[in-house]
């Protein structure tokens, strides 16, 4: 399947064939045509996916059609709400990349930074506004926004709408759009409260599930180094100098430990910059573009900040910490290994992480190969595994990771696949 053979339009066409998109996701594969039919749409997929395109496309060719035929004053058809600045961002980016040949305009607007730039775009006219709620409703409140001429509206990332609190900004959104409209929901997991919303949103939708967790979890290479908690500094630095990552991302559980990892990441002499909801918009802004750049090769974030980051480079993805809600693993690791390339993702886990690691492990119907051989390695480790939740007598002596093979992480598993490669430095991919 091709784009063309979707029925996409000589200009987005150019565009796609510019970036070097070849042929559709899964997920735009199976959304674009329904879009293109004007029907609702219920996506259960996470960034990584190709999801941005999967919605920008249709509405990008469905504005271009209708305004060939009726020029005057833009008016916003079609609403995108995302949770974070980082994904309005992106998506408002995708936009203007995969719309560059088709004269439609898109701003792009969030909250923590002045409203100046953001109500002169809309004065301006706009076609496609990308917006986080509590702005929104800010600007629609101060009058700066209209949606009564809204024909496309995006929900992107609902889960993560509702885990953030913004349901009741998001109902408010919602009662303000014009009955008659094309309606998109995405989300990457379906608890009943966002089955609840969404039945509130679309009327009879199609729905596109495409298994992120899985497919992510099976596309990145993983590993996981037992490390006590005050070493893992040291296994970072190590692993940065010795595996020459030029583009990695580092997971910290909190913004005070972020910060303190990027400390003692400079105190080694690796550059680094930590982006959380502390940062303020503009010094967030600034250190994904100077990563991205290839200025500074370490971002240190949160999950909040990090989510739906999307840096095409990005090789390596290290947990410092690892997450105890399970998903948010599948998503971090998701950060590498975009679209259809691979990534490499290795975690730390100390003492009080193993349930945590169970739970992942459990989740993605894998196990995480184990790096034993490494220069930190957490003395309570051979206890630690050999109690098992449920104990389990074995005849055999334990430890078989003496005899594994060397991984390509330079240190050897006592687990996992066998694609073992001798160790390897990540350098930056090419598209
Ligand atoms: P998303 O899930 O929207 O965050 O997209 C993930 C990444 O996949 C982004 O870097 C996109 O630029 C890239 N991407 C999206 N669609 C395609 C495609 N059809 N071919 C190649 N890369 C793509």
């Amino acid at each position: 399947m091709t784009f063309k053979e979707l029925g996409i339009v000589e200009p987005i066409l150019k565009a796609l064939k510019a970036e070097g998109y070849t042929h559709p996701t899964p997920i735009q594969e199976q959304s674009i045509p329904i879009l293109l039919r004007r029907k609702d749409l219920l996506g259960c997929a996470q960034t990584g996916t190709g999801k941005t395109a999967a919605f920008a496309i249709p509405i990008l060719q469905h504005i271009y059609l209708s305004n060939q035929q009726n020029r005057g004053k833009r008016k916003i058809k079609a609403l995108i709400v995302t949770p974070t600045r980082e994904l309005a961002i992106q998506i408002g980016d995708s936009f203007t990349t995969y719309g560059k040949f088709t004269g439609i305009r898109n701003t792009v607007i969030f909250g923590g930074v002045k409203q100046g730039s953001q109500t002169n775009a809309l004065a301006r006219g706009v076609d496609i506004l990308v917006a986080t709620p509590g702005r929104l409703l800010d600007l629609i409140n101060q009058g700066y926004i209209s949606l009564k001429d809204v024909e496309y509206s995006v929900l992107d990332e609902a889960d993560h709408m509702l885990d953030m609190g913004f349901i009741h900004d998001i109902k408010k959104i919602i009662a303000k759009l014009p009955p008659k409209r094309q309606s998109l929901f995405f989300s990457a997991t379906m608890p009943p409260a966002i089955i609840q919303l969404s039945r509130k949103i679309l009327g009879n939708p199609e729905k596109v599930t495409v298994k992120p967790e899985q497919a992510t979890a099976e596309r990145v290479e993983q590993a996981v180094y037992f490390v006590a908690k005050k070493e893992k500094i040291k296994l970072l630095t190590h692993l940065l100098k010795t595996k020459g990552a030029d583009s990695t991302l580092v997971f910290s559980r909190t913004k005070h430990g972020s910060d303190k990892i990027v400390r003692l990441l400079e105190r080694a002499g690796i550059h680094a910059a930590a982006i959380h909801g502390n940062k303020s918009q503009n010094a967030r802004q600034r250190a994904l573009g100077r990563f991205k750049d290839g200025k500074i090769a370490v971002l240190v974030a949160t999950d909040i900040a990090a989510r739906g980051i999307d840096v095409e480079e990005l090789s390596l993805v290290i947990n410092y910490d690892l997450p105890n809600v399970p998903e948010t693993y599948v998503h971090r690791i998701g950060r590498t290994g975009r679209a259809k390339a691979s990534g490499v993702a290795l975690s730390f886990c100390d003492v009080e992480e193993r349930p945590y690691l169970r739970d992942i492990q459990k989740l993605i119907k894998q196990q995480v190969p184990v790096i034993a051989d490494h220069p930190f390695p957490d003395e309570r480790e051979e206890d630690l595994t050999q109690k098992p939740k449920k104990p389990k007598r074995s005849s055999k002596p334990k430890r078989p990771q003496q005899q594994s093979r060397q991984g390509k992480f330079g240190g050897n598993r006592n687990s996992g696949n066998s694609q073992s490669k001798g160790s390897r430095t990540y350098s930056r991919r090419k598209r």
